[in-house]
């Protein structure tokens, strides 16, 4: 007989784990702007060179980390989130999984930097491939800023997989987006190869979307306002004629989250029958606040698919809220796009 089970050694599971977490620069950036949220941030910018392939570095004004726990941050598993099971179903943060660090310096070189308010001088580490080879005292202002270089460098096929600089930033912008509409209280800077893309002034939705999406669309939005038991509804929808052929412009968001749900999604669709071209999709930006125990984010590492409890009145009470909120403006037919 001979035992031939080992534990593989952690910067093996923090690679592994990684495939999940990491698949592209854009989910690095989600990571670090969630991390930078749930540290209390005011103020954060983002500054990306080459589409991430050379760097993502997020700086904010948190409350910072010791010079301990920025260390462990790096650890799998390891997060100051949550403490118990039980917490799972009482999330107030972004993150709970203890991965998203771990994972990252599994696969690129990265620099952290962070001090908290209350002391005088900050860390500085620097870590690669799992392996920490430095960390020394910083003179900082408080925050944390964290700097992602040369991802993938010990995982050449994702190196070989990634996309065009076009079709990265993309989808670096697209998460960037979704952050920046799920927190418009929050400013927040995006800096591609030292160009400004965004500057947006903390603000209510209505303003982010506007500062997002350009001035022309403030006059298209028709607002979505509902409160019930299991869901309070707000935010907006587009006017028909904003619609598109093309995917149109749709963000659903659950406590603060964006989310994808092919369900909800039909809710809001369905609600505008007969009011759009063929083919053409509604735009909408809705924001749904459910009682953290009534929804389960634990489902992907992503986090970006969740399931509820009670999805089918969910769906009935989006559906006709949103025919509510087009009925209110009634808004014709007539009015399709021309483009
Ligand atoms: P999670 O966010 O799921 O806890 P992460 O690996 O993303 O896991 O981060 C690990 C821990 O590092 C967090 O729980 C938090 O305590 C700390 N941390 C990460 N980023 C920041 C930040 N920008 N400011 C302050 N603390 C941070
Ligand atoms: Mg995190």
């Amino acid at each position: 007989m001979q035992d031939v089970i080992k534990l593989l050694p952690d910067h093996v599971a923090n690679q592994i784990a990684a495939g999940e977490v990491v698949q592209r620069p854009a989910s690095v950036v989600k990571e670090l702007l969630e991390n930078a949220i749930d540290a209390g941030a005011t103020e954060i910018k983002l500054i990306v060179k080459d589409a991430g392939k050379t760097l993502v570095q997020v700086i904010d004004n948190g409350k910072g980390m010791s010079m301990m726990d920025a260390r462990m941050a790096f650890e799998r598993h390891a997060t100051s989130k949550i403490q118990s099971a039980d917490d799972l179903f009482n999330l107030h943060t972004k993150g709970f999984r203890g991965e998203a660090l771990a994972s990252i310096a599994a696969i690129a070189h990265v620099v952290l930097k962070s001090k908290q308010p209350d002391t005088d001088l900050g860390t500085e580490i620097h870590i690669q491939g799992s392996k920490v080879s430095s960390q020394e005292p910083a003179v900082m202002q408080h925050g944390t800023t964290i700097s992602v270089s040369n991802l993938f460098y010990n995982v050449p096929a994702r190196r070989k997989f990634l996309k065009s600089d076009n079709v990265e930033l993309r989808n670096i912008t697209d998460e960037f987006h979704r952050v920046a509409l799920a927190h418009p209280n929050i400013t927040m800077h995006f800096v591609h190869n030292s160009n400004d893309l965004f500057n947006l002034p903390s603000g209510n939705k209505r303003q982010r979307i506007v500062n997002i999406m350009g001035s022309k669309t403030n006059e298209k939005l028709i607002a979505v306002e509902e409160e019930t038991e299991i869901v309070t509804i707000s935010g907006f929808i587009g006017k028909p004629e904003f619609a598109r052929k093309t995917k149109g412009l749709q963000f659903l968001f659950v406590n603060d989250r964006f989310i994808r749900h092919n369900y909800l999604h039909h809710a809001i669709t369905a609600a505008f029958e007969g009011l759009l071209k063929d083919g053409a999709n509604p735009s909408y930006f809705l924001y749904l606040k459910v009682p953290s125990d009534s929804v389960d984010i634990n489902i992907h590492p992503t986090k970006t698919e969740v399931k509820f409890d009670d999805e089918h009145s969910l769906y009935a009470i989006i559906r006709a809220s949103v025919k509510h909120a087009l009925g209110q403006f009634q808004v014709s037919a007539i009015d399709f796009e021309r483009d």
